[in-house]
């Protein structure tokens, strides 16, 4: 059966109406499109949870999570291409709204989702951006109505504040997790490696290169955060082409930071290689 691409969200509502008569389960994986074998790992994981159900694939560059001064408009589009591999995934439907759709010109209305998770990370780098980010998925979620939401890990913050939303707003949904998809050489996929140059591209391994090393670190006992923000530091300032702009670790659930490994924390980092930002982080348990 051909995947169905809709445009509006008065169609979208029909759809999932229709869908849901004929009592069929509804999953929803949010993206901004470009997709790469992350999102479709989403894709895989909704489509084999939801065996018969109907599973539905936003594509919406939100230009509410993008600061003034971020990559909106060079932001990477393919939707020829995005709907080919979302069909091979066995997605049933392609959300594609225009912003016209999504946001009204005086709307008024925002989604903060507040306290420690949005204190630190991405948060104070990109003012607005998980505002933009809650906003936009409750907005997906009151359109779709999906039982069962996929985010992934690689955006580990993203994934705690959805979750906290739906949790603290009663949103019927279940938000599920996915791990992390790396290149072979282990850069984490993302639509903006596109804008690497090889160089940049290579030097991009560094970031995951000094989480790996972090990861032995705690794998071997060490259990003194600072040091291994301290070792994480001096791995990637050796790379010239890699402007590091945070390094943290925090406790995996509330994203408060940690002087000491205790429990599921996370090693998340990001920076800038040459003009495009790029975000990783690794999840060690502190015992
Ligand atoms: P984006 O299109 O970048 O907004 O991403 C859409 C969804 O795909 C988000 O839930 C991301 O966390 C997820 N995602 C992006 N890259 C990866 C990756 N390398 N592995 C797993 N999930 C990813």
């Amino acid at each position: 059966m051909a995947l169905d691409i809709v445009r509006t969200v008065a169609e979208m509502r029909q759809r999932a109406a229709a869908a849901r008569s004929r009592g069929l389960t509804i999953a929803l994986v949010p993206t901004m499109g470009a997709l790469h074998e992350g999102h479709l790992s989403l894709a895989k994981a909704a489509r084999k949870d939801s065996k018969a159900g109907y599973v539905v694939m936003s594509i919406f560059v939100n230009p509410a999570q993008f600061g003034p001064q971020e990559d909106f408009e060079r932001y990477p589009r393919d939707l020829a291409g995005d709907v080919q591999k979302a069909e091979s995934e066995g997605v049933d439907l392609v959300f594609a709204p225009s912003v016209e759709e999504m946001y009204d010109r005086d709307d008024a209305t925002f989604v903060e989702v507040g306290g420690t998770l949005t204190r630190g990370l991405c948060a104070p780098f990109r003012p607005g951006h998980f505002r933009g980010v809650a906003t936009v998925v409750a907005k997906l979620f009151n359109i779709v109505q999906p039982d069962r939401a996929y985010f992934g890990e690689k955006d580990y913050q993203q994934l705690q504040v959805i979750k906290r939303m739906a949790r603290d707003l009663r949103m019927p949904v279940e938000v599920v997790g996915v791990p992390t998809v790396r290149e072979a050489d282990g850069l984490a996929m993302s639509s903006r490696n596109a804008h690497l140059s090889q160089e940049e591209r290579k030097a991009a391994l560094v970031l995951n290169e000094a989480l790996m090393a972090a990861r032995r670190m705690a794998q071997q006992g060490d259990r003194d955060a600072h040091a291994i923000i301290a070792e994480i530091r001096r791995k990637v300032e050796a790379e010239a082409l890699v402007r590091l702009q945070y390094v943290e670790v925090c406790d995996a659930a509330t994203l408060e930071p940690l002087e000491r490994l205790q429990g599921r924390a996370v090693i998340a980092l990001a920076a800038a290689v040459g003009t495009t930002r790029l975000i990783d982080n690794v999840i060690v348990e502190g015992g």
